[in-house]
């Protein structure tokens, strides 16, 4: 058979023309990160202000929250702008590097907000490019495992091209970020700017909005407030679930790469979603019972990242177990249900 096989990655991948565009002499750099406020990017706001850089953090505040913003400014370093990237953003001064992290994620959001999902991945990505390329940094989008959609092969490498249903209720992301990746490889041949594409797969800690919706939080606030856990369909779904800190070890190590195409960055462990709902209960303690709800249509059934392009390109690999993750993260949830009255956000 002619190319590579399946798991097999190979390195046909768009190396860096314009090679880097951070100045090593340089030991601070000047950062805009789109999503500032957001699960994601918090975390990697402040991990760029603890290795000293500055961050000019954008977002509209849509699905962020004031809460995280106010910790970011904390530092000297960070600056905050209220703004809809997918309207230009002008900056004044030198850039470094432009990271496009402003998006709903969570299905839940991205039902409630479908064309402003649409918007920040179209419209917002090319004003980020835009951006970069006036400012020649170097520029990193946040991408996901959703551009694989309902995958048909398994684990998902870099090579797939991805099993979606543009017009299904979750084509509002999946299309967005499959046309962000489009846009951005166009502004890397076009203009020669370098790009980094990282491809998220799911992750969770501490920061994640007790309403947002997804798996591990629902899950956590409903054992912590001793409700039923809506698990969706038989539960019989995988995902594999990275903690926030590795995640974010494995973003700052594919931006200092010099490798162009797109990466997954995930744990590759991977649990049915009901072997999570019982992990979830042994270790809170919870008394709550399953109630099992319908699968959302679309729902992917299969998802585990082969990570063997990161290991390879980054040196990178998860350290973090489900288990260890969860350890970390309850006790950020218990303070939001017994300080903030927090509640879970299943489905409708
Ligand atoms: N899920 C569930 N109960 C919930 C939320 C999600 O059973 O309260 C399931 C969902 O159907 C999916 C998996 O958990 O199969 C992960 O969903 P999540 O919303 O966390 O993210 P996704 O991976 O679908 O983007």
């Amino acid at each position: 058979m002619d190319g590579p096989t399946p798991n097999t990655p190979s390195f046909r991948f768009w190396p860096d023309s314009a090679e880097s565009t951070l100045n090593p002499e340089d030991l601070f750099m000047r950062i805009i990160l789109t999503g500032a406020a957001g699960f994601l990017g918090s975390h990697l706001a402040a991990r760029f202000l603890a290795d000293g850089h500055e961050v000019v953090g954008v977002d509209n505040l849509i699905t962020g929250t004031g809460e995280n913003v106010a910790r970011l400014q904390e530092s000297e370093r960070f600056t905050f702008r209220e703004h809809d990237v997918s309207t230009p953003l002008f900056m004044a001064g030198h850039v470094d590097g432009v990271l496009h992290f402003a998006s709903a994620a969570s299905p839940v959001d991205y039902l409630e907000f479908p064309i402003q999902t649409l918007k920040v991945g179209s419209l917002g990505t090319h004003n980020m490019l835009g951006l970069a390329k006036a400012k020649e940094a170097r520029f990193l989008l946040a991408s996901t495992s959703e551009v694989y959609g309902d995958p048909d092969i398994h684990p998902q490498d870099e090579e797939y091209w991805g099993n979606v249903n543009p017009v299904g209720p979750r084509g509002v992301y999946d299309e967005a970020k499959r046309f962000a990746e489009a846009m951005t490889m166009a502004y890397h041949r076009v203009h020669g700017i370098p790009v980094r594409i990282a491809r998220i797969f799911n992750t969770y800690g501490t920061r994640m909005r007790p309403g947002d919706g997804r798996v591990v939080s629902n899950f956590l606030i409903q054992a912590l407030r001793g409700e039923p856990l809506s698990l969706y369909g038989d539960g019989g779904q995988t995902r594999s679930f990275c903690y926030v800190d590795d995640l974010v070890e494995g973003l700052v190590r594919l931006f200092e790469s010099t490798y162009s195409g797109p990466v997954n960055l995930g744990n590759p462990d991977e649990f049915t979603v009901r072997d999570l709902a019982e992990i979830v209960l042994e270790m809170t303690g919870s008394e709550s019972e399953i109630e099992f709800r319908p699968l959302p249509e679309d729902d992917p059934k299969i998802r585990r990242p082969e990570i063997r392009l990161a290991r390879e390109l980054l040196g990178w690999e998860p350290k973090i177990g489900l288990r260890d993750g969860l350890e970390q993260v309850i006790p950020y949830f218990r303070e939001q249900v017994e300080g903030k009255d927090a509640r879970a956000r299943p489905l409708a």
